[in-house]
């Protein structure tokens, strides 16, 4: 333990955080850096924001200092800025009674830091450090963090029947930390998990994407499907788990799926889309007279399942679209035999051009978590990205945008109005753009607009 207090640098901290601390201590307050900093601080981590607490009541912070902001003064939080800083100040308190199982129906200023540290969620975010360094340390977070546990302050089944976030806190923390769960507080978290429904689907996505974004997703996983709070919010993946595949995979759909994530970089939307790329596999499977499994589909049911899953979990219309696109597409960088220079031109009008690069990575890391390809890539991808690469340098047109004439150059060299024609006759000249793109040619397409207008004409 001694190792860890002199492993707090407080050179460290900045020097803004000892002058609102000095100048409480000055007015007779008691004051100290609180919670996540301390962690961070013990642990050499980046530190995004100090939180202080102290004796001082919000009104008594107010008088203190110039520059406040009544950030949330009934539950006791001031912000003080100093220099190019900004705190949140906040006075000791003890909360009571959390009926909703999510907010406490009171809290009540204390004068003392051990009560303040006693309503905190895990051993070491209950820990205070003082001006000169000294750590109150009253559930032991130090021994917790050295051994990378984490453990309930208090009574474990308590803390989490109070706030059923906490029980999502819990696994992040986990994950992001590289700690194991104490068993007591595992086994809390197992009985309570069903409480989760009382917690915002927006807090639960919030929570999920840190555990996603973590170091190591697939930990975050295990634990929310051991604990049953996966079931809770996406138990559509859970249908994986204990699923075979076939001779390509060693693992099952639900090991597969939360190894992928491992595999990809730390960006949202790719792990989301790691994560998600096979959930229609338990759905799709079929078994043919030889015995061999099949997903047939399953990236188009795959895609669908995705976007339901992530309105229900209130993602932004933007990032839903993405990651289900990259589902749809997971298996569209494929080589086949015969494949014209046509047939490469209409991939990258489907997948386009600019999600190839997150595509690749997606191909990368279902590989990599399949337990049964040594390779990144297969020769086949390799040669379709030389392909691609080569189609491309051509400067041919792969979708509407790059085509020689547009909208209105239709309606003035054939005269018809604005109308869903327009967009027919633009995505029919793309169609022979893309087989032969020497036809990309201004006045060549004008005349096929043309053609096709009048053949329209004496169709209908
Ligand atoms: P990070 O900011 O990286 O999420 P943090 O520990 O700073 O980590 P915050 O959510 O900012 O987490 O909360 C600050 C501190 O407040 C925590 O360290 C913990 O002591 C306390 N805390 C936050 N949320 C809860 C909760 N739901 N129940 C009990 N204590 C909490
Ligand atoms: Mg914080």
């Amino acid at each position: 333990m001694k190792n860890f207090k002199q492993a707090i640098n407080l050179r460290r901290i900045p020097k803004e955080v000892f002058r609102v601390i000095g100048r409480l201590e000055e007015a007779g307050y008691e004051a100290y850096i609180v919670g996540g900093a301390v962690r961070n601080l013990v642990l050499g981590k980046d530190v995004p924001d100090y939180d202080i607490a102290t004796s001082a009541t919000p009104e008594e912070v107010r008088l203190l200092f110039k520059k406040t902001i009544p950030t949330g003064i009934k539950h006791g939080t001031v912000t003080v800025r100093e220099g190019n800083m900004a705190f949140e100040v906040t006075t000791f308190r003890v909360e009571k009674g959390y009926s909703d199982h999510r907010r406490p129906d009171e809290v009540e200023f204390s004068q003392s830091l051990l009560d303040d540290l006693s309503r905190r969620d895990f051993t070491f975010n209950a820990m205070a450090l003082s001006k000169s360094g000294k750590i109150v340390d009253p559930y032991g977070g130090l021994k917790d963090l050295r051994k990378r546990i984490l453990r309930a302050v208090g009574d474990a089944d308590e803390r989490f029947a109070e706030d059923a976030l906490r029980m999502l806190r819990a696994v992040r923390f986990a994950a992001e930390l590289g700690c194991r769960i104490e068993e007591n507080t595992f086994l809390a978290i197992k009985s309570h998990a069903s409480e989760l429904q009382h917690v915002s689907r927006e807090r639960i996505r919030d929570e999920f994407n840190r555990c996603l974004l973590s170091a190591k997703p697939s930990m975050a996983l295990q634990y929310l499907w051991e604990t049953g709070l996966l079931k809770e919010f996406i138990p559509e993946l859970l249908e994986g788990v204990d699923l075979e595949q076939n001779v390509h995979h060693a693992y099952t759909v639900w090991e597969h799926s939360i190894y992928s994530p491992d595999n990809i970089k730390p960006e949202l939307h790719l792990r989301l889309a790691a994560l998600f790329h096979d959930i229609a596999k338990p759905r799709t499977l079929s078994v043919d007279e030889n015995g061999e499994r099949h997903f047939f589909h399953h990236e188009v049911v795959g895609a669908r399942m995705t976007e339901e899953i992530m309105q229900r979990l209130k993602y932004d219309n933007k990032t839903i679209g993405k990651v289900s696109h990259l589902i749809r597409q997971h298996l569209a960088l494929h080589l086949y035999r015969d494949m014209s220079d046509a047939a490469v031109r209409r991939l990258i009008n489907r997948i386009g051009l600019a999600n190839i690069p997150d595509l690749l990575e997606l191909r990368k890391a279902d590989r990599l978590a399949s337990g049964t390809k040594k390779t990144p890539l297969s020769k086949g991808t390799k040669i379709l990205l030389e392909r691609i690469e080569r189609v491309l340098a051509e400067d041919a047109a792969f979708g509407l945008k790059d085509l020689a004439v547009n909208g209105n150059d239709i309606m003035q060299a054939t005269g018809i109005r604005p109308g869903p024609l327009v967009g027919e006759i633009l995505n029919a000249l793309l169609e022979e753009v893309l087989d032969d793109p020497r036809l990309n040619e201004r006045d060549i397409l004008l005349q096929r607009a043309q053609t096709i207008y009048e053949r329209q004409e004496r169709e209908d």
